[in-house]
């Protein structure tokens, strides 16, 4: 990869590199959502390390298409060790019986089918990998290549200066399928009750909770005290790793 891609391609490759095979060798993970820009960071994953953890948080509210491309680019990456993350279905039973949480309090809906059962899964670990950009948000705006995130961990976001050019660039360089989603207008995608098409001059993320003013799951903010009185473990919500299928 090095001496062929662009100066950004190449400095998010060695930061990602850096990580994976030095600083936190075998205390890393990459958290994706297979979304439509996260062949980029897979892609890349794949030439250090496609054995490395990669959590895919299915929150029981993915658009199926989301699925169906995760494992298509699981297959044509040759990851081997994609984990699946799921809500503890004693929270679920308990908090969100109808699985209508997300109407009338969609932070603790976003707590229970996502940050916690993401900061259970990166437990073994001292850092992840996240995919967020400046370009995203303006809550965004301020990113950092390496940050301390609200559970204590070490992100890396290498992909943290890159636009919509970039990305597109490094997606034809490299033959890599789009989400399906995507040429029907959605530009960022999370579960599918909360996501919707953006307009034109929109920021990428402006059809997620759309009108609600919320505009981050959780994963990045202060974490909401909530008691666990399930006494389950992430251990009987993380699916074991896939094995490669060639
Ligand atoms: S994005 Fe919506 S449905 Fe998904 S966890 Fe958050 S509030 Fe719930």
């Amino acid at each position: 990869m090095l001496n062929t891609g662009t100066l950004i391609e190449n400095r998010a490759y060695l930061l990602l590199e850096n990580a994976i095979a030095h600083e936190f060798r075998s205390k890393i993970a990459l958290v994706s959502s297979f979304g439509t820009e996260s062949a980029v960071l897979l892609h890349m994953v794949a030439q250090i390390d496609a054995h490395l953890p990669i959590l895919f948080l299915d929150t029981g509210k993915i658009f199926p298409d989301t699925i169906a491309y995760r494992d298509g680019l699981i297959n044509r990456l040759r990851l081997s060790n994609v984990r699946t993350v799921r809500p503890d279905q004693k929270h679920l039973n308990s908090y969100d019986p109808a699985g209508r949480l997300y109407t009338a309090d969609p932070d603790l809906c976003c707590a229970l089918r996502k940050t916690m059962p993401l900061d259970a899964a990166l437990e073994p670990f001292d850092a992840w990998i996240s995919g967020r950009k400046r370009n995203q948000s303006e809550t965004r705006r301020d990113i950092l290549p390496r940050e301390t995130g609200p559970n204590g961990m070490t992100v890396i976001n290498p992909l943290y200066d890159w636009n919509k050019a970039d990305i597109a660039r490094y997606f034809a360089e490299n033959a890599l399928p789009p989400h399906p989603l995507e040429a029907s207008g959605f530009t960022s995608l999370g579960c599918f009750s909360c996501t919707s098409r953006i307009r034109a001059g929109d920021d990428p993320r402006a059809g997620r909770w759309a009108g609600s003013g919320k505009t981050e799951c959780g994963i990045f903010l202060p974490r909401l005290a909530m008691a666990d009185e399930t006494g389950g473990t992430q251990a009987d919500r993380t699916e074991a790793p896939n094995t490669m299928r060639a």
